[in-house]
């Protein structure tokens, strides 16, 4: 037998999971298994394995109510019902809506839509919150835009030094290395990671104090002249502030914060001196409750070197989840409207209304962000309805989380497995994966591209589309949420039409023809915009960049006697998010803590023996692994297990509302078995 007679079918998709979104082709055979193969690249191995969950052994394939099998109709009948019950007991806000940026653009663009036109509630965020709003808010002050990568990654191959805060690539998108290959790569993170280790410089700082990193090197390279004036002069503004604030962090000072050698911070400024630089932030450098000031603090560093807008240089975030750029965009988000428009926006709202076919008047505005959405569950929130997204595991003081979970009269999860959050639920509705729909996601730099269906889901599965309709006409409308990804889309272009994310000259025949388009694309015979700022101008009213001086203050939560460890948090190379899928598969992974092994043995502690580590707010049990390239003063564990995030900070930052998830006080002991 040949390949084509053992093969049903074969379509070219993209990777579920992060937001490198790697091409990949997907065979379905005669038996029934479904075998990938790298298209355009690599691999890692999430997405090698990523098939096995779509004939999983905890698949859920029949709607639950209370945990037990329920037909469908009786299922969206129920959940309707108990809405319009509670709404008119309590009023709309009584029901809510967490989104997630793993959701396709169409089930983004529907469920923001749902929440404000046929729910009228403004309860509605999204695990993004958690993910990328820090680098969103940043971008959009100092460039008038959020575009994590405002140039194509294959940009990077022309960059001569490459600098990245708080981002490990190594494993969390390792073919994004080859990117780097050949750089001089500067690393700034506390820890020693896959990618530190491949760094230039490593400049290993304390957690929470990039800030005054960032502050620092700008500090030095105006000392030594490496600014460039005309660039500052000429597409900027509000250099003299900024210039003011970075006097007071001269590198002694910097080194004292940092515990950066003030030699390290030098050869950083030099090294950042001239050719083509690239500065890169992720997680590490935004999770915090100064998580915008920091970002902003390296694009301040970014800006006075002359960076964005020109040739293989530049700033941008590294996004996270598999749709973190569009899932920003289309109205999941507790302030926004399709197209990255201001859900206060009079103008904003009047477009959108006019594409929904409502009053604008009728519209909610902005709601709570998904921390405070969380801790209004139970009090102000009698129902939520959950997509693509497991708070349980993910949100901040996670066991609180749990508490208000179960304090709602109704709660809907929307998952194909049963994560934690499902736990809870009264209804679970069970629905498609990757390769059983159609749609499209936005990848880390901004290019639109096509999911497509390999196969038909098992039969009891639906799309989160076809929920949403099904809930849609129980409330009572006829029109306006048709549940076809390609219908969807069509009206998603038109909502987005004029706005920053402008997706109205992107079609699925365009995108099926092969063209690569990035947003803003206002036109079919656009050609779309790969990079932004080329022609001299920001997205701000004079089209000039802005400095945002910044001033360190260090975490939110110092050490101290009590708590005198410093916990931080990350990723894995096996694992995804909060690990409801990847926890699933074949990859090997188990949590664990590390930690130096001086700070080991100062606590009685051994390598591989259980540690129980307490903060204020939680605690979690880990076995311990000892790493000598640890900071003496800091402890870290995976995030993609129940246990680290009850014990992180869920202190906020003031504009971004993102948990500081990167550093809080803990103090740890062995744990002793009961
Ligand atoms: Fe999937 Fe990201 Fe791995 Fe690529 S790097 S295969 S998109 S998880």
């Amino acid at each position: 037998m040949d390949a084509d007679e053992r093969t049903v079918r074969a379509v070219d998709t993209h990777c579920p999971y992060c937001a490198l979104q790697c091409g990949m082709t997907l065979t379905r055979e005669r038996d029934d298994t479904v075998t990938v193969a790298p298209r355009g690249g690599g691999l890692c191995q999430k997405g090698w394995t990523s098939p096995e969950l779509l004939a999983h052994p905890d698949r859920i394939t029949t709607p639950l109510v209370g945990g037990r099998p329920t037909g469908w109709t009786a299922a969206l009948d129920l959940v309707a019902g108990r809405i319009r019950a509670l709404q008119a007991e309590y009023g709309p806000g009584a029901v809510a809506v967490f989104g997630g940026g793993g959701l396709t653009n169409e089930k983004a663009y529907l469920l923001g839509k749902f929440a404000r036109v046929a729910l009228r509630t403004p309860n509605i965020d999204y695990n993004g919150r958690f993910c990328m709003s820090s680098a969103a808010a940043a971008g959009l002050r100092a460039f008038g835009v959020d575009r994590g990568m405002p140039f194509p990654a294959s940009d990077l191959a022309e960059a001569d030094t490459v600098l990245l805060a708080g981002a490990n690539p190594a494993e969390t998108m390792p073919p994004f290395m080859r990117h780097l290959a050949g750089k001089r790569l500067i690393v700034v993170d506390p820890r020693a990671t896959a990618t530190a280790r491949q760094a230039h410089l490593h400049l290993r700082t304390a957690p929470g104090t990039d800030l005054a990193l960032a502050n620092g090197i700008l500090h030095i390279a105006a000392e030594r002249g490496h600014l460039d004036r005309a660039y500052i002069d000429g597409r900027t503004t509000g250099f003299a502030e900024l210039a003011a604030t970075v006097a007071g962090y001269w590198p002694a000072r910097v080194e004292r914060i940092t515990g950066v050698a003030a030699a390290d911070l030098y050869r950083a400024a030099d090294l950042l001196a001239g050719g083509r630089r690239v500065i890169l932030t992720a997680r590490g450098a935004e999770q915090h409750a100064k998580g915008v000031d920091t970002v902003s603090a390296w694009i301040n560093l970014a800006l006075a070197l002359g960076l964005p807008g020109r040739e293989s240089s530049g700033f941008g975030t590294l996004t996270g989840q598999g749709n973190g750029q569009g899932g920003r965009e289309h109205g999941q988000k507790a302030d926004q409207l399709p197209g990255y428009r201001r859900i206060d926006d009079p103008v904003a709202r009047e477009h959108v209304a006019g594409v929904w076919g409502v009053d604008p008047a009728t519209l909610p505005g902005p709601g709570p962000s998904a921390v405070e959405l969380l801790g209004m569950l139970g009090d102000e929130i009698k129902a939520l309805l959950v997509f693509g997204s497991n708070p349980a595991v993910s949100a901040p003081r996670s066991l609180g989380v749990h508490e208000r979970l179960s304090a709602l009269d109704l709660l809907v999860v929307c998952d194909f497995l049963p994560s934690e959050t499902a736990r809870f639920a009264d209804v679970v509705l069970p629905v498609t994966q990757w390769a059983e729909e159609e749609g499209t996601m936005t990848d880390l730099e901004g290019k639109v591209i096509r999911r497509r269906a390999l196969r038909p889901p098992p039969v009891g599965v639906r799309s989160d589309l076809e929920v949403l309709s099904g809930l849609a006409t129980r409330l009572g409308l006829t029109e306006g949420f048709d549940p076809l990804p390609g219908r969807v889309f069509e009206e998603l272009r038109r909502a987005s039409r004029g706005g920053t994310a402008d997706y109205h000259g992107i079609t699925y025949e365009r995108l099926d023809a092969g063209r690569r388009l990035h947003w803003p694309c206002p036109d079919t015979d656009h050609d779309g915009t790969p990079r932004l700022f080329t022609d001299g101008r920001f997205h701000t009213p004079d089209g000039k960049a802005r400095f945002i001086p910044v001033e360190h203050h260090g975490p939110a939560e110092p050490r101290d006697g009590e708590y005198p460890l410093y916990l931080t948090t990350g990723r894995v190379l096996t694992q995804y998010q909060s690990g409801a899928q990847t926890r699933r598969s074949s990859l090997p992974g188990e949590p664990f803590l590390q930690l130096h092994p001086d700070t080991a043995a100062r606590h009685g502690i051994t390598d591989g023996a259980p540690v129980l580590v307490t903060s204020r707010r939680g605690q979690f049990t880990a076995p311990a692994r000892l790493d000598d390239t640890m900071r003496a003063d800091t402890v870290f564990a995976p995030f993609h297990w129940p246990g680290a995030n009850n014990a992180v900070n869920d202190a906020l930052d003031p504009i971004s509302r993102m948990p500081e998830f990167k550093v809080c006080a803990v103090r740890i002991r062995p744990h002793e078995e009961t």
